[in-house]
Formats: structure tokens, C-alpha cells, sequence
């Protein structure tokens, strides 16, 4: 195969698995970073992330060997309004995210560090850029640029609210519907640290983060304090490619809407498209097979994500849902990248 040089512009999780296997591959790959070193955005970071996962297939997949990041969830309880309800934890991991050496991040840069991948960082793709990249970069900007409004890629506009601090706990998660969101809010806790996020719609205020902060405070006596927000951008569809002042690009990640709508679950999503997003520089055909397989519900999941946010009285449906959710919950449990109806079948399954 040819040698080609490859830009990837964001050096997060989707652009650091598609920069290693292309580097392996022999081609020569620079990333473009918008930060001014690994770990992305600091408003949002460091942060632990939980999500389902196949830690092993995914290994396998992706080529890289990531067990040293994740650790296996020890406990995941919810509230729903204030009635409490404890999770199972099968197949679900926290992994730290941003900066710090203990982070996913930091180990997949210097992954592609060894396999001789190029970064120069303070570089930020713009709408004014996109013209003059090369045909077939990839691009991986996530959620919370503006790219994905540049690119004229159709989205829904979202908040998020996002603190950490210090904890002696470890592996444990909470989760907190209510009417506060019209999503959820949740805590994951590893490496000494605690990350809490809450997300909604694109006017959540402050007083809605109190009332979330209040609950907390309330039911698991933890302070939650100093919060800083984004706004991000979530895809409505899941496309691997896109075309722009007569080129194409290859999308990789949360741009490429490789996400569960329903609670944002992108890290699974990010993996395996990095990986499809190094495949389409050889065969445009295969990655789209692939891409094809791993989002074959995710499209009418989105359009119904889209639906749910619009509705009122969430925690009742949400009630209603968990209720019946052995017979009902057929449109929630597909979403996930690389999950079958069983696997998250599983992971919701409510003990009590
Ligand atoms: C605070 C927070 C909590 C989350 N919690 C969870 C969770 O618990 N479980 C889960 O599965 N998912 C979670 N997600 C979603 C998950 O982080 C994403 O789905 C995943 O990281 C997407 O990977 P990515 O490669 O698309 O983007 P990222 O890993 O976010 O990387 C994008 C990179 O692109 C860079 N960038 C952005 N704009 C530009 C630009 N214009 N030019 C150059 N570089 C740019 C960024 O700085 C960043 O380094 C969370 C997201 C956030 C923000």
C-alpha cells in the first residue's frame, strides 16, 4: 500500500485510535490539536467517564491494549426523583479523561508518540481552514466545536454543566434523573478523583444546577461546587462521511454521531470509529460496512432522542420505562455502538 500523509484534526479518542492504526500502517500522520497539549478541553476536564464496554473486543477491534485505563464499575446507583434505585454494573468501566499521565487520553498519545505520529497543538481547525485541508483528513473535533455547525452536519444544541474534586472512592457511579434536566445528571468516581456532569437543553440554569447540587447533597452527602459549562453540539445523524467545498472528510467520533442519544455514552462510539476512520483510508467500502454495522439503530435512535427531549413530563415516561423496561426498552438498548440488545439489557437491569 501506498504511503500517504494523513491529518487528523483533535487529538481526543477517535483521533488518537485512527492516528495509531494509520502510523502502523506506514503512513505518516500529523495531528491538529486546538488545546495546548493532550487531554482537550479544560473546562470539561479531567474528568472519569462510565461507559458500557466489551474491554476485550474492543481490544481486539482496535489494536491497542487498554486495560490498564479501565476499571471494572463496583457500584452504580440511581435516583429518580428522590426514589433510589441500584444498578447493575456488568459490563461497565470508568476511564479517566484529560490531561493527567492516569488519563485514556494521555495514554493514547503516547502510544502514538512511540508509533511515530506528529502532533503540533494551538492549532484549531476553523470554518475558514476546511478549505484548504486535504482531501480525506479525518476529523474528529467532537461534540463541542463548531465544526459540526461549519460542516452544515444538521445537530441539536445542548449544555453542559461539568466540576470535579478530590474523593477517596474509587470505581463507584450515580445517577440522577429528575426535573431539573431533561436529561440527567451523574457522578463517576476513579483515580481519586470525582467528575459530576449535568446536561440538558441549551438554556439549563444555574438554578436547575443548584436544585441537582441540592439533591446530591441530600441523598449521597456529597458537595458539589465550581462548576463550569460548555455548550456542545450533537449530531442527529450518523454519517462516516462528508463532503465540503468539493472534498470529502472522514468523521471520526461524536461529529461523526458515533453516540448513544439517550445518555451520551460516546466513549465506546469513539473507540470503534477511530478505528473505521483509519480503515476508509484504504477502503472507503469496508469502513462503510463497518460504520454501517456498528450504528445500524442509531439513526432512528437519534430522531427519537430528538422526539424525548421535546416531551413533557420526562420522569413520569422515564418512571414508566424502568417499570416495564424487559418489554419496553427496545429503543434505548440498541443505541449503543458495538452492543447488542442482551448486552444492554444487562447493564439496565435493575436489581431492586
Ligand atoms: C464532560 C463530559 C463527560 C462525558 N461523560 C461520558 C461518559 O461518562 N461516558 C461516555 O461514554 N461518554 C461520555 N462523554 C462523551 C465522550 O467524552 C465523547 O463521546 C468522546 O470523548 C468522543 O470522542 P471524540 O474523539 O469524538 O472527541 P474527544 O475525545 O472529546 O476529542 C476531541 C478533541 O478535539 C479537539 N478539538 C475540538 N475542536 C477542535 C478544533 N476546531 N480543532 C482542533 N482540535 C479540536 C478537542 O480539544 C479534543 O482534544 C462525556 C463528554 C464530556 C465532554
Amino acid at each position: 500500500m501506498a504511503t500517504k500523509d494523513i491529518q487528523v484534526f483533535g487529538a481526543g479518542l477517535s483521533g488518537l485510535v485512527s492516528a495509531i492504526n494509520l502510523a502502523r500502517e506506514g503512513h505518516h500522520v500529523t495531528v491538529y490539536e486546538k488545546e495546548k497539549k493532550i487531554g482537550g478541553d479544560l473546562n470539561c476536564h479531567p474528568s472519569i467517564h462510565m461507559t458500557p464496554m466489551h474491554l476485550q473486543q474492543m481490544e481486539r477491534y482496535i489494536g491497542i491494549e487498554l486495560h490498564s485505563c479501565f476499571s471494572k464499575v463496583q457500584d452504580f446507583r440511581g435516583y429518580i426523583g428522590p426514589k433510589k434505585y441500584i444498578f447493575s454494573t456488568k459490563n461497565l468501566y470508568v476511564v479517566e479523561r484529560g490531561p493527567r499521565p492516569s488519563s485514556l487520553d494521555y495514554f493514547l498519545y503516547t502510544t502514538a508518540l512511540d508509533e511515530g505520529v506528529t502532533f503540533e497543538f494551538s492549532h484549531s481547525l476553523t470554518r475558514e481552514k476546511l478549505r484548504s485541508i486535504p482531501d480525506h483528513s479525518i476529523i474528529a473535533t467532537a461534540g463541542y466545536s463548531r465544526i459540526v455547525h461549519a460542516l452544515h452536519l444538521p445537530y441539536v444544541t445542548f449544555k453542559q454543566f461539568d466540576m470535579h474534586l478530590q474523593t477517596d472512592h474509587e470505581n463507584v457511579c450515580l445517577a440522577y434523573f429528575g426535573d431539573f434536566t431533561s436529561d440527567y445528571g451523574y457522578i463517576s468516581m476513579k483515580n481519586g478523583l470525582l467528575s459530576a456532569q449535568l446536561s440538558g437543553p441549551v438554556n439549563l440554569s444555574l438554578e436547575r444546577v443548584h436544585t441537582f447540587t441540592n439533591l446530591v447533597r441530600e441523598t449521597e452527602g456529597i458537595e458539589l461546587e465550581k462548576w463550569s459549562s460548555i455548550v456542545s453540539y450533537f449530531p442527529k445523524k450518523a454519517r462516516l462521511f462528508t463532503k465540503f467545498a468539493g472534498k470529502t472528510f472522514v468523521l471520526a467520533g461524536d461529529v461523526a454521531g458515533f453516540l448513544d442519544p439517550f445518555f451520551g455514552f460516546g466513549v465506546n462510539g469513539a473507540l470503534l470509529s477511530g478505528k473505521i476512520a483509519a480503515i476508509s483510508i484504504q477502503s472507503k467500502q469496508k469502513a462503510l460496512q463497518e460504520f454501517k454495522q456498528f450504528t445500524s439503530h442509531l439513526n432512528k435512535d437519534l430522531l427519537v432522542h430528538t422526539i424525548y427531549w421535546h416531551l413533557p413530563l420526562k420522569k413520569l415516561v422515564l418512571s414508566q420505562v424502568m417499570k416495564f423496561q424487559d418489554n419496553h426498552f427496545s429503543l434505548v438498548k440498541r443505541s449503543i455502538p458495538g452492543f447488542t440488545d442482551e448486552d444492554w439489557l444487562k447493564i439496565i437491569s435493575i436489581k431492586d
